[in-house]
């Protein structure tokens, strides 16, 4: 069942390199990490734990080289958590004739979803052809063809044209006045915090160092060149000093920020546009599958059933403000709501509706004259005179390719300047943490001999299924931790999320309430009706393991209530 290529670090695979440590990716291992990243020179200090800091972090350590890395907030707080949730090729970049971009990140979702066909599944899409739309049936299907055919489709999820009647029948919420013809394609979903932290402790394995709440405050020059940077613990305060042969800058909307820190900002800036999201319980918006369907004006938004709920999104607005703060604004929701009843004009979704949102922050690259939606996704990487090396733009999609490249570079410089021996990318065949699985079938398997082992304990079948979809192989170490909970609480339900904290804390680095609640399992987005319950819960288990005091716990109490409510606050 178990896939039989590569994957984590086999010892031949770490052979050929050195041997990596193996340390936990634990708050436990905080110091270690610590002090491993500062005892000796790095390779490469990477400033950012979002896709693209976590990508490289990877692709640098399974070639060999020294690396840490540094995220000032939790692992993917930053715009890695707040996508579409799509590991897609991009149909909309086709409109834009950005023709590479389509060709590059359709080959990759295939690759994706080898290497963590946990995380990265098919989702068949449909595409409703509408009067006034921005194509015809004809051109839907040309364009379709097209894009099969530039991002090397499988057969099997080639696009099937549909008659106004058969679009209607597949999905009948469809408004019918406006339909003309539909067509069903195929996108992935991933779980974009999730496929961080999944690609994180695979660079673990491999060597590269990484912390989360660790801000990069200044840079250490010799001779104008970058020689280090000093990193600040935010959980204590102190600060240290890291030396590092090269630093890559993969803030990703602090790109510039950082940019600037290093007096080289000029030229090329980046872009910032926002996206918002918006949560409703499936029974308010019963889709029978996703749909990606045209607004008014000219845009096109995506509403994907998810669980107990399905969300829509997303929209593409100027954002000026604070960066860490982006807000969903109740013209974010009335543009979004508008867009819905439009298509599906039986629901009448209102505000009252909502149960979740968020919004996210696109790092692009500035283009004049161009509007939020026109802007390209395309990544483009910077060399400052210092030697600060930032990379910006892009896709999740596409992280792994941006990592290749960032290190391709960074390899060659090695090379020239140290006499390093050029290792090539070997990303292509590792699998991600989690994913030791042939394609979702075998995935599937495994959650029912799983589910096998534990029917008498009242643990149902989709809770199994659930956890294989976020963790993968390490939902039997989920498991192992349940006989204990269950004798503690006799609450299935509580006993199996407490079993789930107790993974991620020793082995996902999870150092907040909000760390868990939000970006490891993403309730407060998909099951924020829960959290009523399991929230004051889940504050005492962490406590308790964590060893919190009252004045730890009440922090984190108000950080997550912030969040709570902001979820369902529009100003
Ligand atoms: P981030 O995830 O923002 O990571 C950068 C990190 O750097 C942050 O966590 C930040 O805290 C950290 N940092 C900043 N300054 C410092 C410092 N001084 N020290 C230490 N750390 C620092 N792409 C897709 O492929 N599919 C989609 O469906 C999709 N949908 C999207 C929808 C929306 C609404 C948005 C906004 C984007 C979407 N994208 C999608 C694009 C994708 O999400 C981004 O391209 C990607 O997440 C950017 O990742 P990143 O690592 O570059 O940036």
């Amino acid at each position: 069942m178990f896939f039989s290529g590569t994957f984590l670090p086999t010892t031949s695979t770490l052979l050929k390199f050195k041997m990596a440590e193996v340390i936990p990716f634990s708050f436990s291992s905080r110091e270690t990490i610590f002090n491993r990243i500062t005892a000796e020179p790095l390779d490469v200090l990477i400033i950012g734990g979002g896709i693209t800091g976590a990508g490289i972090a990877l692709d640098m350590a399974s070639r060999g080289l020294r690396v840490g890395l540094a995220e000032k907030q939790d692992f993917a707080e930053g715009t890695s958590s707040r996508s579409t949730k799509l590991i897609h090729g991009g149909l909309r970049y086709l409109k834009q004739f950005e023709i590479g971009l389509v060709r590059e990140v359709g080959l990759e979702r295939a690759m994706l979803h080898k290497n963590a066909p946990h995380l990265v599944t098919p989702e068949h899409m449909l595409l409703p052809v509408i009067k006034g739309g921005s194509l015809s049936p004809f051109t839907t299907s040309i364009a379709l063809l097209i894009y099969e055919w530039l991002a090397g489709v499988r057969k099997e999820e080639q696009r099937i044209m549909l008659s106004k009647k058969q679009t209607a029948d597949q999905e009948p919420l469809l408004n019918k006045e406006i339909l003309k013809a539909g067509a069903i394609y195929y996108e992935y979903r991933t779980d974009d915090a999730r496929l961080v932290i999944e690609v994180l402790k695979t660079a673990n394995a491999y060597g590269a160092r990484s912390l989360n709440y660790t801000e990069v405050v200044d840079f250490m020059y010799e001779n104008g060149k970058l020689t280090g940077a000093k990193l600040k613990d935010l959980l204590t305060g102190r600060e240290v000093p890291v030396k590092a042969k090269y630093i890559v800058n993969a803030a990703g909307p602090w790109v510039d920020k950082l940019r600037d820190k290093d007096h080289s900002l000029k030229g090329k800036r980046l872009h910032h546009t926002k996206g918002v999201h918006l949560v409703v319980p499936n029974s308010r918006l019963p889709l029978k599958q996703s749909v990606y369907f045209d607004t008014a004006d000219g845009r096109m938004v995506f509403a994907i059933p998810r669980g107990k709920t399905t969300y829509i999104g997303t929209t593409d607005t100027e954002y000026k403000d604070l960066l860490e703060e982006p807000h969903v604004t109740r013209k974010d929701v009335d543009y979004l709501l508008r867009a819905v009843n439009r298509i599906f004009p039986e629901v009448q979704l209102t505000v009252h509706d909502i149960s979740s949102s968020w919004a996210g922050l696109r790092p692009l690259i500035h283009q004049d004259g161009k509007s939020p939606s026109e802007l390209s996704r395309k990544d483009e990487i910077f060399i400052a005179p210092s030697g600060l090396i930032s990379i910006a733009g892009g896709k999740l999609t596409g992280y792994r390719m941006m990592a290749k490249r960032i290190t391709d570079l960074v390899m060659h410089k090695l090379e020239k300047e140290e006499h390093l021996k050029y290792k090539k990318c070997i990303t292509p065949s590792i699998c991600l943490s989690g994913g030791e699985f042939a394609f979702t079938h075998a995935l599937d398997a495994f959650a029912d001999s799983l589910f096998a082992e534990v029917s008498d304990t009242g643990i149902a079948r989709i809770q199994i299924k659930d956890l294989t979809h976020k963790y993968g192989s390490h939902t039997k170490d989920i498991l192992k931790k349940f006989p204990l909970y269950i004798l503690k609480n006799n609450d299935v339900t509580l006993a199996l999320v407490f079993s789930e904290l107790s993974y991620c804390i020793e082995n996902e680095m999870v150092v907040s309430l909000n760390d868990f609640l939000i970006r490891r399992s993403g309730r407060l987005y998909f099951e924020r009706e829960t959290l009523s319950y399991l929230a004051p819960m889940v504050l005492e288990e962490m406590g308790e393991i964590l060893n919190w005091n009252e004045a730890d716990k009440k922090r984190n109490w108000e950080t997550f209530e912030k969040k709570y409510r902001e979820a369902v606050t529009f100003v």
